[in-house]
C-alpha cells in the first residue's frame, strides 16, 4: 500500500510552476522532451555520474541535473524536490533499480498509482488481474513433468528476459533449470508479438470512454531481443542447442510497428477490461501502461505481461506514432504525461493522477 498522503505533499506546491523529474535512463529523453514541449521545467536525476550524451540532445536534456551515488539517495532530496514542485515520472528502470518498497516510501509526488506495484510484480496477482479482466494468458505449467509442448521458463524478478529459456521436454528443462531461483513455466505461445502502449486518464472524457475517464492507444512496438531474434543467422535453434548455444531474451532495442486495423476493436476491449478491473482491485492503473501480447494464427491475443508505466517501447515515437498522430500531431507518451499533469493542475485534480 502507498505510504504517502498525496494531498499533504501537494499542499505546498505552486501548481503553475511544476517541474517534471525522472531518472536519466530508459525513456527519460522522451519524458524531458515531452515536458519541454508542454512548457514545463525538467530535472534529471543521474545515478553515479552525469551522462555526457545528454549534451548532444538539447531538446531531450533536462534543465537541471542532480547526481546521486545510488538510487536510494533520491529520498534524501525529498524536501528539496518538493520545494521545486517536482513531480517524478516513474519508468521501468527507475522502479526496478530503486526497488518497489523504497519507491512506495518516496515522499515526493509521483505520476500514476503506486498501488499497482504489488499487482504487477507478483506473477500470481498479475494473473488474477488480467484473467479477472477476461484476457487470455499463456497457460501455466505447474509441474515440469507435464511439459509436452515448448515452454518458456521465467525466473522471478529477472527483468528484461535475463536467464529465461525455452524447453521442449522435461529432460531439456531439467538440464537447464537453476533450482536455486524461483521460476514460472509458461506455454511458449507461437505467433507475432505486439507491445501495446495505452494511456488511461481518470480525469478526461475526450477519448474511448470508460466508466470513469477515458482510454487512448498511443503506439505499439516490438522488442528486439538478443539472441533469439537473430539466432537463425547462425543455423536452426535445434542445431545450435546441440552445440550448447541457447537463445536468450535480453532486450536491446525497440522496433516500431502497426497492427492490422481490424484488430483494433479487440485491442481497445482488452485495454478497457484491464482498466475497469484495476479500478475495482486497487483504484486504477493510471497513465501509461503496456500490454505485452502474442497474436496467434487465429488472430487471438495472448497477454503474457503488463507493464504499468511508460515503457521503453514508446521511444521510437518522440514525434508521434501512426496512432497518436490521429489524436494530435507530435504526441509522444512523454508529452501525453506532461499534458495530463498540466490539465490536472489547471483543474485542481492532481491528487487523482499522482500518488
Ligand atoms: P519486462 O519486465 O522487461 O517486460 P520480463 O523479464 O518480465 O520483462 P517477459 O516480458 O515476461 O519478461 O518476457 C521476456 C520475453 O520473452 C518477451 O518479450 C517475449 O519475447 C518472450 N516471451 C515471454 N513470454 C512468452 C510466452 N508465453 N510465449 C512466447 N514468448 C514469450
Amino acid at each position: 500500500m502507498i505510504k504517502t498522503n498525496i494531498k499533504d505533499m501537494l499542499a505546498t506546491y505552486d501548481k503553475k510552476n511544476l517541474t517534471i523529474g525522472t531518472v536519466c535512463s530508459h525513456s527519460s529523453l522522451q519524458i524531458f522532451n515531452g515536458a519541454k514541449k508542454e512548457g514545463l521545467k525538467t530535472l534529471g536525476i543521474s545515478v553515479g555520474e552525469k551522462k555526457k550524451f545528454y549534451d548532444a540532445f538539447p531538446l531531450g536534456k533536462p534543465d537541471e541535473f542532480y547526481i546521486v551515488d545510488k538510487y536510494r539517495d533520491i529520498a534524501r532530496f525529498s524536501e528539496e524536490f518538493r520545494e521545486k514542485n517536482v513531480i517524478l515520472i516513474p519508468h521501468g528502470s527507475f522502479v526496478e533499480y530503486l526497488g518497489a518498497e523504497n519507491f512506495l516510501h518516496l515522499q515526493i509526488p509521483t505520476f500514476g498509482n503506486r498501488n499497482v506495484l504489488s499487482w504487477e510484480s507478483d506473477r500470481n496477482k498479475e494473473r488474477l488481474w488480467l484473467e479477472g479482466a477476461g484476457l487470455t494468458m499463456p497457460k501455466e505449467i505447474k509441474n515440469p513433468k507435464d511439459i509436452t509442448k515448448p515452454v518458456i521458463v521465467k525466473y522471478h524478478g529477472a527483468k528484461g528476459g535475463k536467464g529465461f529459456f525455452i524447453a521442449k521436454t522435461y529432460e531439456e528443462f531439467k538440464k537447464r533449470v537453476d533450482e536455486s531461483k524461483s521460476y514460472t513455466i509458461q506455454e511458449f505461445v507461437m505467433g507475432t508479438r505486439y507491445y501495446i502502449h495505452f494511456f488511461y486518464s481518470p480525469i478526461r472524457k475526450d477519448a474511448y470512454e470508460l466508466s470513469k475517464g477515458s482510454l487512448q492507444l498511443l503506439s505499439m512496438d516490438r522488442r528486439d531481443e538478443t539472441t533469439i531474434d537473430e539466432v537463425q543467422r547462425l543455423g536452426s535453434i535445434q542445431e545450435l542447442e546441440e552445440l550448447g548455444i541457447h537463445p536468450t531474451f535480453v532486450v536491446t532495442g525497440n522496433i516500431p510497428i502497426v497492427m492490422r486495423e481490424s484488430l483494433l476493436s479487440k485491442v481497445f476491449k482488452m485495454g478497457e477490461e484491464v482498466v475497469e478491473k484495476s479500478i475495482e482491485l486497487f483504484g486504477g492503473v493510471i497513465g501509461s501502461f503496456c500490454l505485452e501480447t502474442v497474436v496467434t494464427e487465429n488472430l487471438e491475443f495472448k497477454v503474457f505481461e503488463i507493464s504499468a508505466r511508460i515503457v521503453a517501447g514508446t521511444n521510437p515515437y518522440i514525434s508521434g506514432s501512426p496512432y497518436s498522430e490521429l489524436i494530435q500531431p507530435n504526441l509522444s507518451t512523454g508529452r501525453r504525461i506532461a499534458q495530463e499533469i498540466k490539465y490536472g493542475a489547471e483543474k485542481n485534480l492532481l491528487s487523482e493522477i499522482l500518488s
